[in-house]
């Protein structure tokens, strides 16, 4: 049986990486795929061929997500495409790493509105028709980094941190609707994100994980599917870490 059969999930940044292997991993558990992306064109179109070879409605959508108008129109696109969101995936994210006194203002700010203000333009854009359903999950990527700090990333780790805050509140507010809201903390997934650093640093990571390698998108996009379906219908406001046991 299917998981996620019949549902339609909105995810955003999902040409490469983390956010590709969430979609994959839906597609073929049954869910119709509204994704976006911010420039990799040919990736989304490629993506968004792979989907649809799973038997399900799949859709890229070149969508800016630190944008509030934007959201907005998107979730509306693909409410008129897709008929419904019953699951938000609020997953692009990026990394602008430097250590404080090197750090400047336009990369704080870059930082978080492309990882936190995404969250809460995102968030906004789906609650009204998730509340007439009375049914909805949203699902932040957050990071261990936004649960423990990491030196020469206080912008990011502020954003995530920022998203685990958010997280909890939504859950309050919504859960009388039955909305749920979680957050999952990845630890070290090996993507292009990763791919930046340091062999010798990775070599290190690896060895410092209690399960002795770095995650693979596979790893998150399952426990997204844990969280997306109704195997997880009494879980709210949590914050899952998909990490190998790094934090532990
Ligand atoms: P990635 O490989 O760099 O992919 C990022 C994705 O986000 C891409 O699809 C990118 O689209 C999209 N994106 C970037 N800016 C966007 C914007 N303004 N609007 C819409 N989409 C945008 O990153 P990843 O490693 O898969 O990470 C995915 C999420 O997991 C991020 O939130 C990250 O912080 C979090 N995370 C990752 C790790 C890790 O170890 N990799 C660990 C903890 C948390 P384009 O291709 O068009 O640029």
């Amino acid at each position: 049986m299917k998981l996620l059969e019949n549902k339609t999930t909105l995810i955003t940044g999902a040409s490469r990486g983390i956010g590709k292997g969430i979609a994959e991993v839906f597609a073929k558990q049954g869910s119709n795929i509204a994704f976006t992306y911010n420039a990799s064109v040919e990736a989304a179109n490629a993506l968004e061929k792979e989907l649809q070879s799973y038997g399900v409605k799949a859709k890229g959508f070149q969508s800016n997500a630190a944008n509030f108008d934007a959201a907005q129109q998107l979730a509306a696109d693909v409410i008129s495409e897709f008929g419904t969101i019953d699951v938000l995936i609020n997953n692009a994210g990026i990394t602008k790493d430097n250590l404080l006194l090197r750090i400047s203002e336009e990369d704080f700010d870059k930082v978080i509105e492309v990882n936190l203000k995404s969250v809460f333009n995102l968030t906004k854009a789906v609650i009204k028709p998730m509340m007439k359903k009375r049914s909805g999950s949203i699902i932040n990527m957050s990071s261990v980094v936004g649960v423990k700090g990491n030196a020469g990333q206080s912008n990011y780790a502020a954003s995530k941190a920022g998203i685990l805050g958010f997280t909890k509140s939504v859950a309050l507010e919504l859960g009388s609707r039955n909305i749920r809201c979680n957050a999952i903390a990845p630890g070290f997934i090996e993507t292009e994100m990763t791919a930046a650093l340091p062999e010798e640093t990775v070599k290190g990571w690896r060895q410092g994980i209690p399960l002795k390698r770095g995650g693979t998108p596979e790893d998150i996009a399952n426990a997204c599917v844990f969280l997306a379906s109704d195997m997880s219908s009494y879980i709210t406001g949590q914050t899952l870490n998909v990490d190998g046991g790094m934090l532990t």
